[in-house]
């Protein structure tokens, strides 16, 4: 390896000078360097807004879905390049198994988001706003993509993971990326960024990367930019407070230290599956990446009675830790990033040694297989013991990125409670019990203070995804020192680079805007029932007003012992009293039913199936006498891609089924799917 290069406004950029020197971190030698001198960070956020963002603003959500899926796919093919590379930073297979498939994962579960958005470049926010008597007044929100460009700085322990779980999210959302990776560990980015760009999977400009320092980035962002910051507190409360940053309101999530705990309930005693379960989690936490994940247990924390049990049991594991180089059989624990971090993390331990006891390990006192120990990046696991974790505090403060944990006595769940909050905010924490009143009262003292809770117990333990995996689907972030943010993940994730804007009007005119029919606007009727309509021929607000009927008694009868519903206020007219009934009153879902026969065209067409409801409401009685009938109107379609060559063109439409009775008043209103075929199967 020799210098890295920066991909800048669609060139590979070596820096001119200032290198910074890369070395393996199993045997301390040198394997290249990065430099970012000469990079012009305005211009390159300039190509990011007047080129990638425009190509991706064009695309709609299932296109980049589908590209970020196309990617996946391309780069789970070539990933053996990645974990051979994986290796000078110091990690075993597992830990490369983390980043890299971790990260491609991510890119997979972005992609499958797509589903959850409109065929749309941008998307439509939950329900409209009724604003008006007459309903010819109504609001409703859209969510464009910014304009902007999302600058991920990260920290040097995920060189994959760490850009595709925060590309995948901002792509997902149709905003370009310069992703600037910890410069230690950056030839494994450059790696992965040199495929993508190659793949041209991704429009140009989508993506950039600075290897070397990114220093004065923040200088040149703009309000419709965002900025995410992995990394270590102090450099992110630095970059937060920048004047640039507050001067144009950017949004800047911040992912810092975090002190997480892991809690034994007073029930998982030794002997019990549990007990051996946290032994066998903290160990795992401890030692997978040497320690080196934000989500890794720093706190042990666990009742005064068991304190000597566990620290026994976690001696035993820890004690078959064999730490070496990972290429040799046998070896479970590799290399810290680099030799800074090493100096770092012995730092760190020795400020925590002022206060507390070293009972398993030795910073220098240890064994390492198949490489020099004086010249990787090697460290032992170290587990400390604090009997007075009230006041000697420094293990709720000081982070010690690495193989370090610390254990702490409880008396009580209060006390664990109060313990675990002590870290001031963190990503995550973890409490081993199979009491379900320990485990809820826990989670409602701790979850204030936390980002994710795992409640872990034998019942779960087989598929718990554990500890220390944040999960694409769900909110990764956490409150106060873990740095308050919580945008990283799921449907919100997404959202976080999207602009959220109100929009009012009539509701003819929201329908034309968002592309999706709006309760209240124009109902075109055409000759040609929509079921005979093929998806592409189908419009926004095409509707089938329905015939009529009038409800009899015996509808409800037959419903009643069709169903079995013998709700009282179907089947009893003398059981009325101090309910809002008049008399008796239709099942609700013979409401819908009744519509369904209303609405249906039964002539087999392009209609393949019905998929399900999104949403019912019954909003007043229908009773016998009453008059229904039916305004069925195309709301919103969502085009589908093909599984494979023999399967059907196809795609979702969405149709607003409104039951009306005979004042015009709605009496039910859902929202039906079905699949509909495509003329074209091309
Ligand atoms: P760091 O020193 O704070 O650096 C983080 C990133 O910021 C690096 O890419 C670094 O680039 C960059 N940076 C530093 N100063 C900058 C500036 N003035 N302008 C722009 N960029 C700047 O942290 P680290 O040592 O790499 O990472 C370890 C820390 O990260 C630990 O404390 C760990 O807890 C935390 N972490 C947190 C999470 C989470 O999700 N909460 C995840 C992983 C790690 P250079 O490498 O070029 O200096």
């Amino acid at each position: 390896m020799t210098k890295l290069k920066n991909y800048a406004q669609g060139k590979w950029i070596e820096g001119d000078g200032n290198e910074t020197a890369l070395f393996n971190s199993i045997t301390g030698e040198e394997i290249g360097s990065a430099s970012s001198s000469g990079l012009d960070f305005a211009e390159m956020m300039n190509y990011a807004r007047t080129k990638g963002g425009p190509a991706l603003r064009k695309m709609t959500f299932q296109e980049r879905g589908l590209m970020l899926k196309a990617l996946a796919l391309h780069l789970i093919g070539i990933k053996k390049k990645f974990y051979a590379m994986s290796t000078h930073t110091g990690a075993t297979k597992i830990d490369s198994w983390i980043d890299i498939e971790g990260g491609i994962g991510n890119l997979f579960a972005n992609a499958s988001l797509r589903r959850q958005f409109n065929d749309a470049p941008f998307y439509v926010d939950g329900e409209y706003a009724p604003m008006s008597k007459e309903g010819t007044f109504i609001g409703h929100h859209i969510m464009v993509p910014k304009e902007g460009v999302a600058v991920h700085i990260n920290a040097f322990n995920f060189p994959i993971w760490g850009m595709l779980e925060k590309i995948a999210v901002n792509l997902m959302a149709g905003v370009p990326a310069i992703v600037k990776p910890a410069t230690v560990t950056s030839y494994l980015t450059e790696l992965m960024v040199k495929e993508i760009v190659d793949s041209k999977i991704l429009p140009e400009g989508s993506l950039q990367l600075i290897c070397g320092s990114a220093r004065g980035i923040i200088d040149h962002v703009e309000s419709q930019d965002v900025v995410t910051f992995t990394g270590s507190a102090s450099t992110g409360k630095m970059l937060k407070s920048s004047p640039r940053l507050i001067e144009e309101a950017v949004p800047f999530n911040m992912e810092a230290d975090s002190l997480n705990a892991s809690i034994l309930g007073a029930d998982a005693i030794p002997g019990t599956d549990e007990f051996d379960l946290f032994i066998k989690e903290v160990q795992k936490e401890m030692t997978v990446k040497a320690g080196q994940k934000c989500t890794a247990i720093r706190r042990i924390i666990v009742p005064e009675s068991l304190v000597e049990d566990v620290q026994i049991a976690l001696g035993k594991r820890l004690a078959k830790t064999v730490i070496g180089d990972p290429s040799v059989e046998g070896v479970r624990m590799g290399a810290l990033a680099g030799v800074e971090q090493r100096e770092d993390l012995k730092e760190k331990v020795g400020q925590l040694a002022k206060s507390q006891e070293i009972v398993f390990g030795s910073l220098d006192d240890f064994e390492v297989t198949g490489a020099d120990k004086n010249k990787g990046a090697f460290c032992s696991p170290i587990l400390f013991l604090n009997t007075d974790p009230f006041h000697n505090t420094d293990c709720h403060n000081i982070e010690a990125f690495g193989p370090v944990s610390t254990i702490l006595p409880y008396k009580d769940l209060n006390e664990a409670i109060e313990l675990a909050n002590m870290g001031k905010g963190s990503l995550v924490c973890s409490i081993v019990t199979n009491d379900d009143k320990i485990a809820t009262e826990f989670v409602m003292g701790a979850a204030p203070m936390h980002g994710r809770i795992l409640v872990l117990n034998a019942a779960c333990a087989k598929e718990s995804t554990g500890h220390g995996s944040p999960m694409p689907m769900l909110t990764h972030g956490g409150p106060g020192r873990a740095g308050g943010g919580e945008e990283m993940g799921g449907k919100r994730g997404i959202m976080h680079y999207l602009q959220r804007t109100a929009i009012q009007g009539h509701p003819s005119m929201v329908t034309k805007i968002t592309k999706q029919y709006q309760y209240g606007a124009e109902q075109t009727e055409h000759d040609k029932h929509v079921f005979q309509k093929y998806f592409e021929e189908i419009e926004i607000g095409d509707t089938v007003i329905t015939r009529k009927h009038t409800v009899i008694e015996a509808d409800i009868v037959n419903f009643a012992n069709l169903s079995g519903d013998h709700f009282y206020a179907h089947v009893d007219e003398t059981s009325l009293d101090g309910t809002i009934f008049e008399s008796r009153v239709a099942h609700g879902y013979w409401v819908l039913s009744k519509a369904a026969g209303l609405f249906v065209d039964g002539k087999k067409g392009p209609v393949l199936l019905n998929y399900g409801l999104d949403e019912c409401r019954f909003t007043k009685p229908v009773y016998p006498g009453m008059t229904i009938g039916v305004r069925f109107t195309a709301k919103e379609k969502i085009a589908q891609e093909k599984k494979d060559e023999n399967d059907i063109k196809k795609g979702i439409v969405k149709f607003l089924v409104d039951v009306y009775d005979e004042t015009g008043e709605t009496v039910a209103l859902a929202t039906i799917l079905t699949m509909v075929k495509f003329k074209n199967q091309n």
